[in-house]
């Protein structure tokens, strides 16, 4: 049993209408917070009404980045239920990330007290209508209040919600994406692997330049060859070619996700071939000019997934599945789904009712 001591906001905020919903934008009245300090370990977990964190201005993480985070998801069955979908691999990944930014392991029980502990009390910010979920946003950061550069000694844990509504609210449409052949998002041996704010710092310059042109995201190569395709945008990504389904092996630079590994386990489950595998651009554009790229999405906590509709480079364009939503996509979803807001049956263990 983690001791959580809990000091309640004194004025409660409006809870905003699904509709309005913009996300990330409208956090709850508490947060978790828990200190680490080196040689004491973790300490003090609380929850305390949501507001502005006091910090050093010579903090390391605000000078080296010295931070990680998490993102899942609260859903509200039909029964009223709350769950959450494989919780356990977010804190399992949270603190493979903390090794690669020396940042302190967090005991698995506190950082799940953290997240259960806050949405439970935050319960009545779980939002109902379909679609919807309240968003919860695990995170570590150094804060050592010294420039020079070294791993810190203290440490904190802080966990923030907010409600978000249907990524999709005119349901699932496919996404136009830039494959970007200048920036790289990460290097093997670099921190690709860890979900850390470095990254999308780095992600940042592409993103808008994609947006400019009127794409939704970007798909990035490897940093090495320029030729590999690594994620969508902040998302795994999945091509069916040929019947059969190919997605990019965790070299070191992509990003272990959760919805990806539910995927692969799903379409195996039917009866998929998945190859997780090095796939070159090239290979891509040649199958979509061969007619044998049937579809291809993005998979992430956020969108769950994400048709892609139409891929550009340099001059290059293609279309996939005809610009609509694929069946397999559509099925993946639609499972995914259904297991995380409690219509379907739950095959793998993968919900946590709180
Ligand atoms: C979080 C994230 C993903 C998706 O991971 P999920 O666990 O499925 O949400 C993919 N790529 C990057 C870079 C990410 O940060």
């Amino acid at each position: 049993m983690v001791d959580i001591k809990i000091t309640r906001a004194s004025v409660l905020k409006e809870k905003p209408a699904s509709s309005t919903l913009v996300f990330g934008k409208s956090m709850t009245d508490h947060m978790f917070i828990a200190d680490y300090d080196e040689g004491q370990g973790w300490h003090d977990p609380r929850i305390v009404p949501y507001g502005p964190l006091q910090i050093d201005p010579a903090a390391k993480v605000l000078h080296y980045a010295e931070e990680i985070f998490e993102g899942l998801k609260a859903y509200r069955t039909a029964d009223g239920t709350i769950q959450l979908f494989r919780p356990l691999d977010n804190i399992a990944r949270m603190n493979k990330s903390a090794e690669r930014l020396c940042l302190p392991q967090i005991p698995e029980e506190l950082a799940l007290a953290g997240i259960t502990e806050l949405v439970k009390l935050e319960r009545d910010w779980v939002p109902h209508e379909e679609g919807t979920s309240l968003y919860i946003r695990p995170f570590m950061i150094g804060t050592d209040p010294a420039l020079g550069v070294h791993s810190s000694h203290h440490v904190q844990y802080i966990v923030i919600v907010c409600p978000v509504g249907a990524y999709y609210p005119e349901g699932l449409a496919p996404v136009k994406i830039y494959v970007e052949s200048e920036d790289v998002r990460a290097v093997k041996g670099g921190t690709g692997m860890a979900k850390t704010g470095g990254n999308y710092a780095a992600s940042l310059r592409a993103g808008d330049r994609a947006e400019k042109q009127g794409y939704s995201q970007v798909l990035w190569l490897d940093g090495v060859h320029r030729k590999y395709i690594e994620e969508v945008g902040a998302m795994n990504v999945m091509f069916k070619v040929n019947g059969k389904i190919l997605t990019p092996d965790l070299n070191g630079s992509v990003l272990d996700g959760i919805t990806r590994r539910s995927c692969i386990q799903l379409l195996k489950d039917w009866g998929y071939e998945v190859e997780e595998r090095r796939i070159s651009y090239e290979e891509l554009f040649q199958a979509a000019e061969d007619g044998t790229l049937e579809e291809a999405w993005g998979t992430g906590t956020a969108a769950v997934v994400s048709p892609i509709g139409e891929l550009a480079m340099e001059g290059k364009k293609v279309t996939i599945s005809g610009n609509q939503i694929g069946e397999l996509t559509q099925k993946l979803y639609d499972n995914l789904t259904g297991i995380q807001w409690g219509r379907l049956a739950d095959p793998h263990n993968w919900i946590m009712k709180l």
